[in-house]
């Protein structure tokens, strides 16, 4: 069985591009069948990591962003990739309300949402040469009926 799937997308980092890539990402994911609820999830985990692209990634410039996407199976795997100006100290950056734009009102929480609505979130970064933002989430049916079974103390199969 075939249940590989694997897109790549490349846009500028301009703030109309942000809601752009949330929809292609959702539209990618609904192969899997998600709840409504796990669409939000992941379309809020892909928004915030592409604003950081946008906003603090090409703070003073226009750069190229990509969006790689994977299903495999019932799991998502989602990167968004910069290379603009890297972050210094990746620890300190994903601590809650830590951010280095308190002037844009930015309220340092994108991570920690990321962290809450995806199952795995892993970031990699290197000053000048850019961040890779990469979240993975289980979704749709398979993972619904495993609840199910679980309640039931029935086997999947
Ligand atoms: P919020 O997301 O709540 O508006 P924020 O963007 O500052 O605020 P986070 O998304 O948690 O908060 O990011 C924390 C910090 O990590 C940012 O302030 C920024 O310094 C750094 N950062 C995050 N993503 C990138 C990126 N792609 N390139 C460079 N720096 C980044
Ligand atoms: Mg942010």
């Amino acid at each position: 069985m075939n249940d590989k799937n694997e897109m790549l997308l490349e846009f500028e980092s301009k703030s109309q591009n942000e809601s752009f890539a949330r929809t292609v990402v959702a539209a990618f994911a609904t192969q899997l069948d998600p709840t409504i609820e796990e669409l939000a999830d992941i379309k809020t985990a892909v928004s915030e990591a592409v604003t950081n692209s946008i906003i603090h990634g090409y703070a003073d410039c226009l750069g190229t962003i990509k969006l790689h996407c994977i299903i495999t199976g019932n799991e998502l795997m989602v990167e968004v990739i910069d290379e603009g100006a890297g972050i210094d100290n990746i620890e300190k950056a994903m601590e809650p309300l830590y951010t280095t734009r308190p002037e844009l009102e930015r309220s340092g929480m994108g991570f920690s949402f990321m962290e809450a609505f995806m199952d795995e979130l892993v970031v990699d970064s290197i000053v000048g040469k850019g961040t890779i933002v990469k979240m993975k989430k289980k979704v749709g049916k398979a993972e619904r009926s495993k609840g199910c079974a679980q309640e039931t103390n029935q086997k999947v199969v």
